[in-house]
């Protein structure tokens, strides 16, 4: 392709863009893609787009407009549209313009990251932009951050160095042999699936991984961690790391990281504060008391590319000291050592792979598109919608109906049940009943909740955060839940 032939595509593409992200904005698809002839068609079901895709790559070149005809043709029809304003499942995953540019200027750059020299540029806007979060963040100068893909890649860093840590870096150095006692892990019952497998893969075993309960509002119960500390210690275990969330997956629960960190210090414990959701909210200041205690934590993860606005993949990891990374994973091959080695940044050293692309493009054009005002300001406007749905579902009228919140809303997330009077006392038919409302509204294509199981039972989990989501589209999908769930209910 040639440079003149790039621009033509080039702003062909941006074009398509552009038009998709209002059609998807102003709510002209179903929220998840359903077979031809629309609306009336069933929802698409597994091998829809293998099926029209050959099985071949092309001998010969095609030409390039036939490629892009191909994205309304075959792949649109296969997307689940996240950037629907009544998208309400898992979380909000928003793609704001400026970062998609950001993503195209990273990869119009070509930019890899082995070490400082191989690109100047990306070590050093990621230095400064992930500074900027931290400030945004209200983070004290003590924390320095580097860019994962996602938080699961930085819950297992953390667990790694964690693991070094408690061992003084010997499992580095003997590998899990190297440890006179199994080294265990405490996370609460309700942190995300990242955390188990971050265990497994950084060695720990299951059997070393303690699920500690949770109080009514499913935050880690202190005193439950502290006392599967102690038991382990007297039974000859080695405590290493507590793993707390600010944000939980399925409610938005909020552990405890003051009494955390404070165990953690007592008992010389890491502690990581996975606030991958949530953490996008601590650019307000009325949400910081949400992870009081912060600063006693020594790594913790955001995710920008949940509710910040900027596109997947872009997760900030914070750590107050490098150290620990760069003992932990440094490798210094003579091919890539440079003579500016002693004095800058080395990220390859701060996480798992070597090369690395130019995230930080992506961050910095959002946070100087936006500003820290515009942000707060969607921010704002999400919290106060969430408080809208709560009190709906608080209201007598509401409760009299059957709807129930199933736990506290600090954040953009409700999480309901219907239950009619006909079917208390029976937790399996209500289980059906949650099921069925929940998938019916889905299957419709009006909008989409992600159901979850929280004490043993199904609920449902309202969302709210997508870039385009306002109260309307909040007050639509509680109308759409009510009508169906209390016609399905009979
Ligand atoms: N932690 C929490 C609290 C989450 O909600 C999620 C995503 O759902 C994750 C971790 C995993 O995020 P990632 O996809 O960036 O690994």
């Amino acid at each position: 392709m040639t440079p003149d032939e790039f621009r033509l595509h080039g702003h062909a593409l941006i074009e398509w863009i552009a038009s998709y992200r209002e059609r998807a904005q102003s709510g002209q698809f179903d929220v998840i893609p359903r077979t031809a002839p629309w609306p009336a068609g069933e929802p698409v079901q597994p091998g829809a787009l293998r099926a029209r895709l050959p099985a071949e790559a092309p001998q010969q070149p095609e030409e390039f407009a036939a490629v892009l005809a191909d994205l309304d043709r075959l792949i649109l029809p296969a997307c689940t549209h996240w950037q629907d304003p009544r998208f309400f499942g898992y979380f909000p995953s928003n793609g704001l313009f400026s970062a998609v540019l950001g993503d195209l200027a990273s990869t119009g750059l070509g930019q890899l990251g082995l070490n400082w020299q191989a690109s100047p540029a990306l070590t050093e806007l990621e230095e400064v932009t992930t500074d900027w979060l931290r400030r945004m963040l209200g983070l004290s100068e003590s924390w320095r951050g580097v860019i994962h893909d996602t938080a699961s890649s930085a819950t297992l860093v953390a667990l790694v160095c964690a693991r070094e840590r408690t061992s003084d870096f010997a499992a580095t150095a003997r590998g899990l042999a190297a440890s006179d006692a199994p080294l265990v892990v405490y996370t609460s019952s309700q942190s995300h699936s990242s955390v188990e497998k971050a265990a497994l893969i950084a060695g720990f075993g299951r059997a070393q991984l303690r699920s500690i309960v949770v109080d009514e509002a499913f935050a880690m119960r202190a005193d439950a961690l502290e006392q599967a500390i102690r038991a382990d210690r007297a039974a000859g275990l080695k405590p290493c790391a507590i793993v707390a969330t600010t944000g939980t997956t399925a409610t938005t629960a909020l552990d405890p990281i003051a009494d955390c960190a404070r165990i953690a210090a007592d008992h010389g414990l890491w502690l990581h504060v996975d606030a991958a959701m949530a953490g996008s909210a601590m650019i307000v200041p009325e949400c910081r008391g949400l992870w009081d205690g912060i600063e006693g934590a020594d790594s913790l993860v955001v995710n920008p590319h949940k509710w910040l606005g900027v596109s997947f993949d872009c997760s900030a990891y914070y750590v107050r000291d490098p150290q620990h990374l760069v003992r932990t994973m440094s490798s210094n091959p003579s091919y890539l050592r440079t003579a500016t080695d002693a004095v800058a940044t080395s990220y390859r050293d701060w996480g798992v792979p070597l090369g690395r692309r130019m995230r930080a493009l992506k961050l910095w054009f959002v946070l100087r598109e936006q500003g820290v005002m515009g942000l707060q300001a969607r921010i704002r406007r999400d919290l106060a919608s969430a408080r809208w749905l709560a009190a709906q579902v608080d209201a007598p009228e509401a409760q009299a109906a059957g709807w129930r919140r199933i736990a506290p809303v600090p954040l953009q997330t409700v999480c309901v049940r219907h239950e009619p009077p006909a079917l208390c006392g029976d937790g399996a038919a209500l289980d059906r009943h949650t099921l069925d409302w929940v998938g019916r509204i889905n299957a419709s294509g009006q909008a989409w909740l992600t159901p979850g199981i929280v004490d043993g039972r199904w609920i449902v989990r309202v969302a709210i955060g997508a870039e385009a989501t306002q109260l309307q589209h909040v007050r639509e999908v509680w109308a759409l839940m009510r009508q169906t769930a209390e016609q399905a209910g009979g």
